[in-house]
């Protein structure tokens, strides 16, 4: 797989003196998957409370662009950074480069995923290979990769994106649900292993969600899904960025090993 630095878009802006009122001004974050749907707007909510962002995306330079553009008006300062988080080498490369510029990283979003819906007996090896790497194992390389940076200041935020198919299972979904349960699991884990260095680990399992990632959904699925809610609708990219805003923040120091459902009263 092909280094950061090798294949890496970056786009670099200029830091403002602008300072926002939610509390993150002076903090640096990065942001896995940020060039569309959640990641994107999680990258802006970041910006808008006053963090510097990095963001990786493995293809999309139109929507990493986009993001910049989203991010620099809101006075904030974006690199987005093109790199496979299944490549074993890229959440290396992307801590260093975020150090490189920033001098630190104070929060981690892993955000990124797929999904490749099967199931189980037809589901190859490689759809559950993909899922578990992209939504499971990068998670894991980028968090390994961020918690000495962290330790060094004494604090730090990881907020792993999971979903509510991970706490309750899924037709057609075993890879995504093991993924995504597994991520639930790795953060209890890792939120203990790590709350001596003030660092606070904690998940964010949305519903369905309008993004890309389920815009080929038939439409008798989506009305299933809107059916399964208490609130009547679907979330928005939005009501997922605030609640990571929120876990980021020093309002939520006491908050870690948490799973905060996104998802409108779906699973309850
Ligand atoms: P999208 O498909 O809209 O966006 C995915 C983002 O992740 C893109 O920026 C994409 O980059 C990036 N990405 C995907 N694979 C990789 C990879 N291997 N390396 C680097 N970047 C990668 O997804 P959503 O915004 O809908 O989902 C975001 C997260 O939220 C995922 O973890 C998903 O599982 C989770 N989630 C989503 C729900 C939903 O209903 N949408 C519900 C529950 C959880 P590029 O654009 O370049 O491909």
């Amino acid at each position: 797989m092909a280094s950061v630095a090798a294949h890496s878009r970056q786009y670099r802006l200029s830091l403002s003196p602008h300072a926002d009122a939610a509390g993150l001004a002076g903090r640096v974050a990065l942001v896995t998957g940020g060039s569309r749907g959640i990641g994107r707007a999680i990258a802006i909510d970041l910006a808008r409370a006053g963090a510097e962002i990095v963001f990786t995306y493995r293809s999309d330079n139109d929507g990493a662009a986009l993001t910049i553009r989203a991010v620099e008006a809101r006075g904030r300062c974006a690199i987005g950074l093109r790199a496979d988080g299944t490549d074993r080498a890229a959440a290396g490369r992307a801590v260093m480069e975020t150090i490189a510029r920033f001098g630190r990283l104070d929060i981690l979003v892993n955000n990124a995923g797929i999904n490749r819906d099967a199931v189980v007996w037809k589901m190859d090896d490689r759809a559950w290979d993909e899922v578990i790497d992209a939504d499971l194992g990068a998670a894991f390389r980028f968090t390994r990769a961020a918690v000495p940076a962290m330790r060094e200041h004494g604090s730090g935020r990881i907020v792993n994106i999971a979903s509510i198919n991970g706490l309750r299972g899924k037709f057609g979904q075993s890879n995504y649900a093991a993924a995504k349960g597994g991520l639930i699991a790795f953060t209890k884990s890792v939120a203990r292993e790590v709350a001596a260095f003030g660092i606070t680990v904690n998940a964010v399992a949305p519903g369905l969600i309008e993004t890309e990632m389920v815009a080929t959904m038939p439409d008798s699925a989506r009305q299933q899904s809107i059916a399964e809610t208490v609130v009547g609708r679907l979330g928005a990219p939005d009501d997922v960025a605030a609640a990571v805003t929120f876990l980021a923040s020093d309002g939520a120091r006491h908050i870690t090993g948490a799973v905060l459902q996104v998802d409108g009263g779906q699973r309850l």
